[in-house]
């Protein structure tokens, strides 16, 4: 529905932004989703059928993180479009990569990143 939240809100280099459903609105400018700065919200079409909605979450989650990392440093469509795509390739093909990467950063976080090197680092 129009204004709902499609997941809770994400956090982008500590900002807080809001996924909703804008599917109107998207379909008038035959977007797929959007990426408004001004508003740290993300707008998809729920229009499309779940891939291209998640395929489209990970591109407009792209936009955010030029706007947060690079201060919106002018990116051409295309090379967004392809560093997207190639993402939610990966994301999907590799769920173990990012469950990794996700309890690497924990167990750093925890103060015991040596966890999956056994032995390294214990006696000091
Ligand atoms: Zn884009």
């Amino acid at each position: 529905m129009e204004g709902e939240k499609i997941i809770e809100p994400i956090i982008v280099g500590g900002f807080t932004v809001r996924v909703e459903d804008a599917s109107s609105a998207l379909q008038y400018q035959q977007l797929c989703g959007s990426w408004l700065g001004y508003r740290n919200l993300i707008q998809i079409s729920t229009t499309y059928d779940k891939q291209t909605q998640a395929q489209t979450l990970v591109h407009e989650t792209l936009h955010a993180i030029n706007a947060v990392y690079l201060e919106s440093r002018e990116v051409d469509e295309a090379t967004v479009a392809a560093m997207a795509q190639g993402w939610f390739q990966v994301i999907i093909d590799n769920p173990h990569l990012i469950k990794k990467i996700w309890s690497m950063a924990e167990a750093e976080r925890e103060g015991n990143g040596v966890k999956d090197t056994e032995g390294v680092g214990e006696k000091d």
